[in-house]
């Protein structure tokens, strides 16, 4: 395994390339990677970095959001079977049809959305900024799509503002149901639960703290406490464990796996490199539109 991490940084300097992962990858990826992180912070480590090529090691739309934020870099997915079953869950026609159905309201989209769903969007969103971006329309009502629980987080934490939520979710968090949460929380009453905010209503309320995993893994690192109750993928309870080792991580539900996102190995990160496969393109047309949706928000989010 040394060997062909070695072998993955000796090519990263040759070709002049950064790798970008998520959170929810193989552990195993972080020992390459040059950021680590959340939707949010790759997204601005995309935009700001000086490399040739951006391999990223997550799932289809994010290679996708790499390529909108740097059109004249070569953007490689290591495979291309990696998708997001939230995103999939609305295309262009849906969008149009969600929006004539809710007309003159502005649109926010998750950036777990695909290029062209972004391209018909007034801004992008992450579980990381979502409250903030969407406080930022100054609107009483906005569309939220895809992610339902997100939206109606969003709402909840706003409390003036009416968000009209599509009907998408995210099969792994939404599969975590309020009564396992209970009955963890129950035999562990003294024990804090953290949350993603794409877990359903019921199941936030019972956490302590709701944020994206860079927050989850923010709490973490400033409390005291020694033991938690995590209610999100099981990438951010494995980086936890290690960096961790002196405290103990429940993970709210056993296999709170998203299978798209564990196609990675090291393996296929070198391959990836090697071979500069898959290369992600996006048209032209759609990428302008894209980028301005997702310019505003890293303009807000600054
Ligand atoms: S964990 Fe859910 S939202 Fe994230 S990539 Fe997998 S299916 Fe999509």
């Amino acid at each position: 395994m040394k060997e062909l991490v070695n072998k993955i940084k000796e090519l990263k300097e040759r070709k002049n390339a950064v790798i970008l992962a998520h959170c929810y990858q193989n552990v195993e990826i972080d020992d390459v990677a040059d950021y680590v992180g959340d939707s949010l912070y790759l997204s601005q480590m995309a935009a700001k970095t000086g490399a040739k090529t951006i391999v990223f090691a997550g799932v289809y739309f994010m290679a996708q959001t790499a390529k909108i934020l740097c059109p004249d870099k070569k953007v490689l997915l290591p495979n291309l079977k990696s998708g997001c079953e939230m995103a999939d869950m609305i295309n262009l026609m849906q969008l149009r049809e969600f929006k004539r159905k809710n007309p003159n309201i502005p649109t926010v989209c998750y950036i777990n959305s695909t290029a062209e769903v972004k391209s018909e969007c007034d801004i992008c969103c992450t579980s990381s900024n979502a409250v903030k971006i969407v406080e930022s329309l100054k609107s009483p009502e906005v569309l939220f799509l895809p992610d339902q629980n997100l939206g109606r987080w969003v709402e909840k934490q706003l409390g003036n503002v009416k968000v009209i939520t599509y009907s998408g979710y995210c099969p792994i968090h939404h599969n975590i149901k309020p009564e396992e949460t209970s009955k963890v929380k129950a035999a562990n009453p003294d024990i804090k639960l953290l949350a993603h905010p794409e877990c359903r209503e019921e199941v936030v309320s019972y956490a302590d703290f709701v944020g994206s995993t860079t927050g989850i893994m923010n709490f973490v690192k400033k409390s005291s406490d020694k033991k938690f109750i995590i209610a999100t993928e099981k990438g951010v309870v494995d980086r936890l464990k290690r960096d961790y080792p002196d405290k103990e991580f429940i993970l709210v539900k056993e296999n709170l796996i998203c299978e798209s996102m564990k196609l990675n190995y090291l393996k296929d990160i070198y391959e990836s490199l090697n071979n500069e496969t898959f290369e992600i393109k996006v048209d032209d047309e759609i990428s302008k539109k894209a980028l301005k949706c997702i310019d505003r928000m890293l303009e807000v989010s600054k």
